[in-house]
């Protein structure tokens, strides 16, 4: 059944030098196990950098929202339901994918708003396997919360509790969209108590982590273990890196006591290590966080029914998908929490 839906849609083009113009693009129609949904919300990600500065043909948006609107052959979800879009099309089948794994797929598919057409767009053609839904109560933008902010975040958290099993202090690296979704999920999963200490050198954003029950520390202003001090501590339990670059690794890394693990989460820049006295007779640790497991989605959709009012203070504008020009300059000014598109 495919009424009322368009055979063409207007989706923002990314052309590249930080300018989104507008193109037609065919809406697919669903084949075996896929599902078209209409999009309503997609959350902007600083991942996307680089479509924003060098252009693509790909309709980017891989934290989208939205309403099935037709169903292909073999699929169970029904048209009207509504949920949110996994980023990566995993293929269930795969030694990874078979333990649950399903972010270190061995097969993968493709990348939604990467490599395949995403939430930008009206219309998103997706694989059932990865469209997860989310109960009426919630509005699409609430639901994108499920995606990069508690997915992302929330696993970068569980990795912290498989390398330190007793937790008590955190320290994020970095207050972007990604950093305050792991100092919010350290506060719900772990509890309001732990401290979580977070950097950055935009005053917008530790205000805003502040707001989040954050301990504020501007990197601009003062060393980090200057910031650690006037919050009374010397050291962090664990570190999560968010924000890709090794002076903020390093500089997490030394805020290790014994025992302690550093949790990269941001990809781009490296950090050097000496193994004998960083890592070996303090048995501390480097780990990879990468985006999150598809079943880590319905714990977060608990925690989203209880936390909801709390979280959703890490959106802080949205605009209609005529203004995405301005929703990207806005972003990438770095004077925002996350920002979502609506339509
Ligand atoms: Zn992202
Ligand atoms: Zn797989």
């Amino acid at each position: 059944m495919r009424t009322e839906i368009p055979s063409r849609c207007r989706v923002p083009h990314f052309v590249g030098n930080k300018e989104i113009k507008f193109t037609e693009k065919d809406v697919p129609q669903p084949g075996a196990g896929q599902l078209l949904v209409r999009v309503h919300a997609n959350a902007l990600c600083g991942s996307e950098r680089p479509q924003f500065f060098d252009g693509t043909p790909t309709t980017p948006g891989h934290e989208a929202a939205g309403t099935v609107v037709a169903a292909g052959p073999n699929t169970r979800t029904a048209v009207g339901v509504n949920g949110v879009v996994f980023l990566m099309d995993f293929c269930w089948s795969c030694r990874s994918c078979r333990l649950g794994f399903t972010n270190q797929c061995l097969q993968k598919r493709g990348d939604m708003g990467l490599n395949r057409d995403g939430g930008y767009g009206q219309y998103e053609l997706v694989h059932e396997s990865i469209f997860f839904p989310v109960p009426d109560e919630f509005t699409a933008t609430e639901g994108t919360l499920l995606l990069d902010i508690m997915g992302t975040g929330g696993h970068s958290i569980e990795r912290c509790q498989l390398m330190r099993p007793d937790i008590e202090s955190v320290l994020v690296l970095g207050a972007g969209p990604i950093g305050l979704g792991v100092l919010a999920m350290a506060k719900i999963i772990l509890g309001r108590h732990i401290k979580v200490f977070i950097t950055d050198v935009v005053p917008y954003r530790l205000k805003l982590a502040e707001q989040l029950g954050g301990l504020p520390i501007n990197v601009s202003k003062a060393s980090l273990a200057d910031g650690l001090k006037s919050h009374g501590a010397s050291h962090a339990d664990v570190a999560v890196d968010t924000s890709g670059k090794q002076a903020a690794r390093q500089d997490g890394h030394n805020a290790l006591a014994q025992r302690g693990s550093l949790i990269c989460v941001g990809h781009g820049e490296g950090i050097s290590l000496k193994i004998s006295p960083d890592i070996i007779a303090p048995e501390r640790s480097v780990v990879g966080s990468e985006y999150f497991r598809f079943d880590e989605m319905p714990a977060n959709l608990r925690r989203l029914t209880q936390h909801k009012s709390y979280i959703s203070q890490i959106i802080t504008h949205r605009f209609g998908v005529e203004d995405i020009q301005k929703s990207f300059d806005l972003f990438f000014g770095g004077e925002t929490g996350k920002v979502v598109i609506e339509q």
